[in-house]
C-alpha cells in the first residue's frame, strides 16, 4: 500500500503547499459583454452575445464593478492596489474557450502581496502571504453525452469574472491548506462578492505541492493538484500527495513537474498532464482593453476605511464589544448565513448595555443550539432570538414556533400571539402556582429540606405542568428557592 511509509521517514522531510484558487465573482453581468452572469439558473447558452461566442469584430468593455470589488478585497487582504494595470491574452484552445485566448492579467495584477490569517486548532493565529490576485474571465463548460460519443459546450459561464489568488509557497501541512481555503470563501462571501460554493464550482481550489528534506532550503520538484472540489478533498488529496511524493522520493524515483487530478473513488491522485509553462500560452497584452488605474476610479482612502478585519480578528472584536464566548463568535465569523443573523441582530447596538449583552448571548445561543432556526430566512431568526432573549416564549417553545412560520407562513411575533404561546413572566401569577405546587408535596419539600436537591426539578417540573409549559423557567427557579430557603 502506497501510504505505508513510516512514520519515522515522513518526519524527515517537509511539504511546501502553495495554493491557487479560482473564485467566481457575482456581479450582475459578465466580465467584458453586458451578458447576465447566470452561469446556472438559465437554459444553455441563453446568456450569450457574439463577444461571449468569441465572435470576429466584438470589442470587450470592462465590467467596473468587477474591478471595483477586486479592490475592495484588495483591502481586506492588505495587499497592495495596483496603480496601473493591465489585460493580457493567454492563449490556449479548447471548445469552452470560443476566442482561443483568455483576457487574463499576467504581469500586472491588479493586487500584490496581503495575507489571509485564522486560527490553527491549537488557537495560534496562522498568517499565510499572497502573491498575487487577478482578474481574468471563466470558461464555458462541456457537457459530455452518456455514450461519450459526444459533447454539448453551454457558454453561459464563458466570460464570468473569475478572480486568481495565488499565495507564497508557505503552507506546509494539509489541514491548514484547508482552513486557508475556508477562510478565504468566508472573506469573499461576507463582502458578498462572491457566492463561493465549492460544490458548484464558484470557488475551485488547487494545492501546488512538494516536498523536502527537513532542512533543505531548495525547493523540491512541484506537483500541480486540480478539480479539488470540497474542502474535505483539498485536505485528503494533499495529505495523499505528500506521502506519493515522499515515498516515490525514498524509492529513489524522480518526481516530474506535472499536474494531476483527484480521483474520488480511489482516494488518489492521478497524472493528467505534464505541466504547461508560461511560453506555452504566448501571453501578450489585450490590444482591446485600456489599461486600468484604479486611483483615478475611486476615492480609495475611503475604501481603505471600509477595510474588514480577519474573521479572527472580527470574533475577538465580537468577543470584546459583545462579551459572547469566543466558540460562539468564531461560529459567527466562519459560517455566512451565522454571521448574517449576527450583524443583522447588532445593528445598531454598537454600545449594548450589560442588560441587552445578556439578552444578546441569549439570542446568540437561540441560533446556535437550534438547528431548526436555520431554515428560517435572517429577519426571523432575529425575530425569534429576540422573543427568547426577552422572555417572550420558552426555549423549549423554539421548535414549535419555527414549524409555525414555516407550515403558517406567518412570522415568529404573529405565531406567538396566534397560538398564545406567550411565556407566563408575571411573578404573582408564578408565585400562586408555586405555593400551590409546594402545598400538594410535602413529602418533596421534606426531602429537599434532608438536601436532596434532585427534588427541585421535580417541583419546577410539577409548576410547569400547572402552566402549561408556558411559565418562564427562569423565574419558577428563582421563586422555588426563595420559598424553599
Ligand atoms: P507556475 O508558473 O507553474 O504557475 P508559480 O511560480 O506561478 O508556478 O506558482 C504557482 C503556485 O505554486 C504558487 O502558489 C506558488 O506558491 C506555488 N509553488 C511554487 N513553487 C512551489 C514548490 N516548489 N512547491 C510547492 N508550491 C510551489
Ligand atoms: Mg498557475
Ligand atoms: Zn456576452
Amino acid at each position: 500500500m502506497l501510504l505505508a511509509t513510516h512514520y519515522m521517514t515522513t518526519k524527515n522531510y517537509e511539504a511546501v503547499i502553495g495554493m491557487e484558487i479560482h473564485a467566481e465573482l457575482a456581479t450582475k453581468t459578465k466580465m467584458f459583454c453586458s451578458c447576465l452572469n447566470a452561469p446556472f439558473e438559465s437554459e444553455p447558452n441563453a446568456n450569450t452575445c457574439p463577444l461571449c461566442m468569441g465572435m470576429p469584430g466584438t470589442l470587450p468593455v470592462i465590467n467596473t464593478q468587477a474591478v471595483e470589488w477586486t479592490v475592495d478585497l484588495g483591502y481586506d487582504l492588505g495587499s497592495t492596489v495596483a496603480e496601473f494595470t493591465k489585460w493580457d491574452r493567454k492563449n490556449y484552445y479548447y471548445p469552452d474557450l470560443p476566442k482561443g485566448y483568455q483576457i487574463s492579467q499576467y504581469d500586472l495584477p491588479l493586487l500584490e502581496g496581503g495575507a489571509i490569517e485564522f486560527k490553527d486548532s491549537t488557537g495560534e493565529v496562522k498568517r499565510i502571504e499572497l502573491t498575487r490576485v487577478h482578474l481574468e474571465e471563466d470558461t464555458g463548460k462541456l457537457v459530455h453525452a452518456a455514450d461519450n460519443q459526444s459533447s454539448l459546450v453551454d457558454y453561459n459561464r464563458a466570460g464570468v469574472p473569475l478572480l486568481e489568488l495565488v499565495t507564497e509557497p508557505v503552507i506546509h501541512d494539509a489541514e491548514t491548506a484547508k482552513k486557508f481555503c475556508q477562510t478565504y470563501q468566508f472573506i469573499l462571501q461576507r463582502r458578498g462578492i462572491a457566492r463561493a460554493s465549492m460544490e458548484k464550482g464558484e470557488m475551485r481550489c488547487e494545492a501546488n505541492i512538494s516536498v523536502r528534506p527537513v532542512g533543505s532550503k531548495e525547493f523540491g520538484t512541484k506537483v500541480e493538484v486540480k478539480n479539488l472540489n470540497s474542502f474535505r478533498v483539498v485536505e485528503r488529496a494533499i495529505k495523499y500527495e505528500i506521502e506519493r511524493q515522499i515515498e516515490a522520493l525514498e524509492n529513489g524515483e524522480e518526481l516530474v513537474q506535472e499536474t494531476r487530478g483527484w480521483d474520488e473513488v480511489k482516494q488518489k491522485t492521478f497524472s493528467q498532464r505534464k505541466k504547461e509553462t508560461a511560453a506555452d500560452y504566448r501571453y501578450f497584452p489585450e490590444p482591446d482593453l485600456p489599461p486600468v488605474t484604479p486611483s483615478s476610479l475611486w476615492d480609495l482612502a475611503t475604501k481603505a476605511r471600509d477595510v474588514r478585519p480577519m474573521p479572527h480578528a472580527e470574533a475577538a472584536e465580537i468577543v470584546s464589544q459583545y462579551g459572547l464566548a469566543q466558540d460562539v463568535a468564531e461560529m459567527f465569523t466562519s459560517d455566512l448565513d451565522a454571521y448574517g443573523f449576527w450583524t443583522e441582530l447588532v445593528t445598531e447596538l454598537a454600545e449594548p448595555t450589560d442588560q441587552q449583552k445578556e439578552q444578546l448571548k441569549i439570542a446568540a445561543s437561540t441560533y446556535v443550539n437550534n438547528d431548526a432556526v436555520r431554515v428560517l430566512n435572517t429577519p426571523q431568526q432575529v425575530e425569534l432570538a429576540g422573543l427568547v432573549a426577552l422572555g417572550t416564549i420558552s426555549k423549549s417553545q423554539i421548535r414549535e414556533v419555527v414549524t409555525a412560520v414555516v407550515e403558517k407562513g406567518l412570522e415568529p411575533a404573529e405565531v406567538v400571539e396566534t397560538l398564545g404561546l406567550k411565556q407566563m413572566s408575571d411573578e404573582s401569577a408564578i408565585e400562586q402556582l408555586v405555593d400551590e405546587v409546594l402545598g400538594e408535596n410535602a413529602d418533596a419539600v421534606e426531602k429537599i429540606k434532608g438536601g436532596d436537591n434532585k427534588a427541585i426539578g421535580f417541583l419546577v417540573g410539577q409548576v410547569m405542568r400547572k402552566a402549561q409549559g408556558k411559565a418562564n423557567p427562569g423565574v419558577v427557579n428563582k421563586i422555588l428557592k426563595e420559598k424553599l430557603e
